[in-house]
């Protein structure tokens, strides 16, 4: 934030060398999309590097600035780091290579904007046998290109994640859960993503149960937050709509790319912005609630967000939430 006064008279004076620093420092910026009007607030979005950054010149004159910055906090941009405490992780659990950005709108803010490590977990490398290296490797750039860490479950990734294998072939179930257990054990995730129960997919609801089975096993004082996926078969029950920037949009459908022959099979990333604005659409009912004002969003993703304590899933929203591009993420896990 540059501090300064607005109108001509003070153009160019030393009075307003906050406005010029942030002017400067614009032209520095990755994406800069210019300078809009918000309330007492002058403000743009740019990139730096893997960082977000937000710049603003307040309207109200310098010796009321605390009033924009007054609005800044209530929106959440509080430093991360004091909000956050460093070296939290998420853990993204992908059935398969490619659910990681399909779903990873909120994965992408957490890791920009709460700063947590995001660490894609590659439960299965796809059924098709010839095809599982390949698809490791598609799945490396593609995590490399967005900035997630990546955990491999086995050589060619966890066999047969489904329900009738829960029910029976307990022994080879067992040992999937064990594997994702210990990943939970050895990362200790703070928010964990992972598809909701009815995402029609066989391997997505075996994905499912495989984290409620795996979070069972973990010690009865471990905490973290989860959040329920959706892609394929919707919930009926989501309670969080988080707007997606045409930025991140962007970075999700080209990571989604290096998914190279899964997108020559079919080029589902380019329906990606359709299906974010259908969400827009559903979420300000389900989420916002029947008949309430539709927030104005063009792009967002649908989740369920829950908390894991005392050994089970806990509800702990009042009411569904819908987060705005200029809130951070972080609030979402106090
Ligand atoms: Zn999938």
């Amino acid at each position: 934030m540059g501090l300064g006064n607005p109108g001509s008279d003070y153009e160019g004076t030393r009075h307003n060398a906050g406005f010029m620093a942030v002017d400067l420092l614009t032209k520095k910026l990755g994406r800069f999309t210019g300078w809009r009007r918000d309330g007492v607030l002058l403000r743009g979005q740019g990139r730096a590097g893997r960082n977000r950054v937000e710049v603003i010149k307040p309207q109200t004159y310098m010796n009321r600035s605390g009033e924009a910055f007054r609005e800044l906090i209530r929106e959440g941009w509080i430093a991360p780091e004091i909000l956050v405490p460093k070296g939290y992780r998420a853990v993204v659990i992908a059935p398969h290579p490619d659910d990681e950005c399909i779903i990873g709108g909120l994965a992408l803010r957490v890791m920009l904007e709460a700063r947590m490590k995001v660490i894609n977990v590659a439960v299965t490398q796809g059924s098709k046998k010839e095809r599982q290296a390949e698809r490791f490797r598609e799945l490396q750039n593609a995590c490399k290109y967005i900035g997630f860490g990546l955990i491999a479950t086995g050589p060619n990734g966890l066999e047969k994640v489904n329900v009738k294998t829960r029910l029976q072939e307990q022994g080879q179930w067992s040992e999937c859960v064990k594997i994702i257990a210990d990943i939970l054990a050895a990362n200790q995730p703070r928010v964990i993503f992972f598809p909701h129960e009815h995402d029609w997919n066989s391997t997505h609801i075996g994905a499912h149960f495989l984290v409620m089975d795996a979070l069972k096993q973990m010690p009865a004082q471990f905490q973290c937050y989860l959040v329920e996926t959706e892609f394929w078969g919707q919930m009926t029950d989501p309670n969080l709509m988080v707007e997606i920037s045409a930025e991140d949009l962007t970075e999700l459908v080209t990571a989604t790319t290096f998914h190279v022959g899964e997108v020559q099979r079919n080029p589902y990333h380019l329906l990606m912005p359709a299906w974010m604005m259908d969400n827009v659409r559903r979420g300000s009912e389900l989420v916002g609630g029947q008949g309430g004002i539709a927030p104005d969003f063009t792009f967002a993703a649908l989740y369920r967000l829950r908390k894991w304590t005392q050994g089970r899933a806990e509800k702990f929203l009042d009411s569904g939430k819908q987060v705005s591009r200029v809130t951070n993420v972080s609030a979402l896990f106090p």
